[in-house]
C-alpha cells in the first residue's frame, strides 16, 4: 500500500540501524513489519504523546508496551530517578530500595509471599519454569498457543494446530531438546488440559499461562478457566504459574490477581513495575521461593539485579498507581473503546473490541475471538489501513493487530479528542481495505 505521509528523518535513522542492527530494530516488533512502511524513531515523550524525529506529535496508545502508565516523563517519576542516579548507578550489593520495591509489591499482591527481582519479564518467565522443574523435580511445562512469555527457549513453541501436541520450535536456533518438553495446548480449552495431564501422570512441573492473555490480541480467560486450570494443577502436583508480566498492576493494583482471585503457586511480573527501567521479577508461595539460591539449591542470579535506578523509578511509579489511577485507566479505555467502535460501526466494519481491565484490542471480525486460532481469523489487512490513517493523523496504535493497546492516567480529554478526530478518516479506511 502506499502511506499518506513521510517520515524523512525517520526513514534515515532507520536506514542507519539497519546497517548496524538486524532489520533496524533491538525488538522485531518496532520495526513495522506487520504494517509496513516506516517506524517512528521517537525522540521525546510527555504524558499522553510522543515526538518523533520529524517533529510530530502522536497520543501513543502503545506506553512503551504497557510500562508507562502514568504517561511518559511523569515528574515524581522523574524526580525518583533523579535522586537515585546521583548516587551512583549500581553497587552489586543489596540495596534498601529493593527491599521497598519487594515490600510494595508483596503488599499489593496477596499470593506473593517472596520475590526476587530480574531484569526483565523473558528472565523472570524463565527463572520461574527453572524453579517450577527444581522444586518439583518434574521436566515438563504446560503452556498456551498465542501466550508470550518472553523469548525463554522452552517457551518459543506455539501448536501448529489445535490439537495437544509436543511443541516443535516456533524458531531456528531453539533445539527440539530445549522445546522437547513444552507441551502446547489451544487457549481456553480446559478439556485439553486435562488430557494432557491424563497423558503425562507426574511429569508436569507447572502450567504457565498468561493472567490473561495480551499477545495475541486481549483474550481473557473464559469464566472459570483459571480457577478450573488452577484446580487441576493442585490433583495433579503441577505449579500454576501466572505470568502478569503485562497485566500486573496495571488492570488493577492487583493485577489480574486483583480481578479474579485465583492463586496462583507463582507469578511473573515486569512493564509496569520498571516504571521504564528493565527491572522485572518472580514471586509466589514461600515454601517454593525456598527452593532458590541462596537458601535452595535452584540457581538465579543477577549482576543488575535490583538495580538502584531501576528500582526507584518502579517503587516511585508503584506508589502514583492507587484507586483513583486504576478509576482513570478504566474510564479512559471505555470512553476510547466507545470512540473506536462507534467509528467502525458507522463505516459497517466487521470488529470486535476485547477487554482485560483498561487493556483492550480490536479484532477485525465478528466472532468472539477465544484463542489463537480465531485471533488468526480476523481481517488483519483492515488494521494496516487503518493503523496508517490514524498513524497520519498523530495516533500511534501497536503496529500489528495482534496486540493490546495501551491507555495511562496522563490520557486526558485533549488526547481523547485528538483520538476521535481520528477515527471516522481511519474507519473509512478500514472498510475500504481489501486483502
Ligand atoms: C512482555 C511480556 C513478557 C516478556 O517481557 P520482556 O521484558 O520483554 O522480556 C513476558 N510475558 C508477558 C505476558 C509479556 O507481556
Amino acid at each position: 500500500m502506499s502511506y499518506p505521509y513521510e517520515a524523512p528523518v525517520s526513514q534515515e535513522l532507520f536506514d542507519r540501524a539497519a546497517a548496524v542492527t538486524p532489520g533496524g530494530v533491538n525488538s522485531p516488533v518496532r520495526a513495522f513489519r506487520a504494517v509496513g512502511g516506516t517506524p517512528r524513531f521517537m525522540v521525546s515523550g510527555a504524558g499522553p504523546y510522543l515526538t518523533d524525529a520529524d517533529g510530530r506529535e502522536y497520543v501513543d496508545l502503545v506506553c512503551s508496551w504497557g510500562p508507562m502508565i502514568l504517561g511518559h516523563a511523569h515528574p515524581e517519576v522523574i524526580a525518583a530517578v533523579q535522586a537515585a542516579v546521583v548516587g551512583g548507578t549500581s553497587f552489586g550489593t543489596p540495596t534498601e530500595g529493593e527491599v521497598a520495591l519487594a515490600e510494595a509489591m508483596v503488599a499489593r499482591v496477596e499470593p506473593l509471599d517472596q520475590v526476587r527481582l530480574v531484569s526483565s519479564g523473558t528472565e523472570a518467565t524463565m527463572s520461574a519454569i527453572r524453579l517450577a522443574r527444581g522444586f518439583t523435580g518434574r521436566a515438563k511445562v504446560v503452556k498456551f498457543a498465542g501466550c508470550y512469555h518472553g523469548h525463554v527457549d522452552a517457551l518459543l513453541a506455539a501448536a501448529g494446530s489445535g490439537v495437544a501436541t509436543f511443541a516443535l520450535p516456533d524458531t531456528p536456533g531453539v533445539t527440539g531438546a530445549q522445546a522437547g518438553d513444552t507441551v502446547v495446548l489451544p487457549y481456553n480449552d480446559i478439556d485439553a488440559v486435562r488430557a494432557a495431564f491424563a497423558a503425562h501422570p507426574g511429569e508436569i512441573a507447572c502450567v504457565i499461562t498468561e493472567a490473561s492473555p495480551g499477545n495475541m490480541g486481549v483474550v481473557p480467560p473464559l469464566d472459570g478457566f483459571n480457577s478450573r486450570l488452577k484446580e487441576l494443577c493442585e490433583a495433579e502436583g503441577a505449579l500454576y504459574v501466572s505470568d502478569e508480566v503485562m497485566t500486573g498492576f496495571r488492570v488493577s493494583a492487583a493485577g489480574w490477581y486483583g480481578i479474579d482471585g485465583v492463586r496462583p503457586d507463582l507469578m511473573t511480573f515486569g512493564k509496569v513495575m520498571g516504571g521504564g527501567f528493565p527491572t522485572a521479577a518472580f514471586g509466589g508461595r514461600a515454601d517454593v521461593m525456598a527452593a532458590l539460591a541462596p537458601v535452595g539449591p535452584v540457581y538465579q542470579a543477577g549482576t543488575l539485579s535490583g538495580n538502584p535506578v531501576a528500582t526507584a523509578a518502579g517503587l516511585a511509579q508503584l506508589r502514583l498507581l492507587d484507586a483513583a489511577a486504576y478509576e482513570r485507566l478504566d474510564a479512559v479505555s471505555a470512553q476510547i473503546r466507545g470512540l473506536v467502535g462507534e467509528a467502525l460501526t458507522k463505516e459497517g466494519v466487521a470488529h470486535r473490541i476485547q477487554t482485560a481491565g483498561s487493556m483492550f484490542s480490536v479484532f477485525f471480525t465478528d466472532a468472539e475471538v477465544r484463542d489463537f486460532d480465531g485471533a488468526k481469523k480476523q481481517e488483519a489487512y483492515r488494521f494496516t489501513a487503518f493503523f496508517h490513517a490514524m498513524l497520519a493523523q498523530g495516533v500511534y496504535l501497536p503496529p500489528s493487530a495482534f496486540e493490546s493497546w495501551f491507555v495511562s492516567t496522563a490520557h486526558d480529554e485533549q488526547a481523547v479528542q485528538r483520538i476521535a478526530a481520528a477515527l471516522p478518516a481511519a474507519a473509512r479506511a478500514a472498510a475500504e481495505a481489501h486483502a
